[in-house]
């Protein structure tokens, strides 16, 4: 349902990203690892058309339709999300007004609440951050949550979450598990950039794909994780450095 083809992303005129191809089936769920810097949230922020990021080459698919120059707002009503690593502060409208218009709900602001508070309720979220605003002076693991509820509320064909782990505690993780399943049970596609040992065990991927230096190095099975998580990413992939890496010899 998702195809990257031979996709490169520049930023600040140099290139980070070079030639990823990657696909996803519908209802799939893919882990996206690679140490720190080897360019996980410049392709999804460059496959979204995050402004600091330009796809100098390649395709974006979603369903067969080519979306690669399309704007970010309409690749979002096609049904693709990105919660991305750094959520930007945006204030001046509250969570819940925003996720009104942005689901193009045809109730009226009020009826959209009062559904919407009983869904969030029903995840185990505090439902007042529907009142707060939208991301503006709501701590990290706040920022996060409230990227959980527009996913629940948004329910996109693709979600693609770029570190939506980090600074959470376990119970905000427990939440996460818990919308995930509900939308995979739907058929969500998923696209999930983690470290995080629980949640890759949770989610039990049905693909791992490996990113070194901006490069795709390597793509396979949910054991893949696992060798990564037991041997660190040059114990378990041929990257460049792999010669010279302890972690590689053992
Ligand atoms: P990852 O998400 O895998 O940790 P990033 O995609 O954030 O890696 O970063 C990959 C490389 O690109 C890093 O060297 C980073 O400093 C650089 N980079 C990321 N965003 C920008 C930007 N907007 N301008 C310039 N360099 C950037
Ligand atoms: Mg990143």
């Amino acid at each position: 349902m998702f195809e990257l083809k031979n996709i490169s992303v520049s930023a600040d005129n140099r290139e980070i990203v070079t030639d990823v191809s990657l696909t996803l089936k519908k209802g799939e769920t893919a882990i996206l690892m690679g140490p720190n810097g080897s360019g996980k949230s410049t392709l999804v922020n460059g496959v979204m058309g995050h402004p600091h990021y330009t796809i100098t080459n390649g395709k974006v698919v979603l369903e067969g339709d080519d979306v690669t120059n399309s704007k970010t707002e309409e690749k979002a009503e096609k049904g693709i999300f990105l919660s991305m690593q750094h959520v930007p502060k945006v204030g001046g409208l509250t969570l819940a007004a925003f996720l009104h218009k942005a689901s193009k709900s045809t109730e009226s602001v009020l009826e959209y609440y009062v559904t919407l508070r009983s869904e969030v309720e029903e995840y185990g979220i505090n439902p007042n951050l529907l009142d707060r605003p939208l991301t503006a002076g709501l701590s990290g693991g706040e920022k996060k949550l409230s990227e959980i509820i527009q996913l629940v509320a948004l329910k996109p064909k693709l979600a693609i979450l770029d570190e939506i782990d980090s600074g959470v505690d376990v119970d905000a993780l427990k939440i996460f598990f818990k919308a995930i399943d509900v939308l995979r049970e739907k058929g969500t596609t998923f696209l999930v950039i983690s470290h995080h040992p629980s949640l890759l065990d949770h989610l039990s991927p049905d693909t791992v794909h490996v990113m070194s230096n901006g490069k795709l190095v390597k793509s396979h099975g949910k054991e893949l994780a696992e060798e990564i998580l037991k041997h660190g990413f040059c114990g378990a992939v041929d990257c460049e450095h792999r010669d010279t890496c302890p972690a590689a010899q053992k």
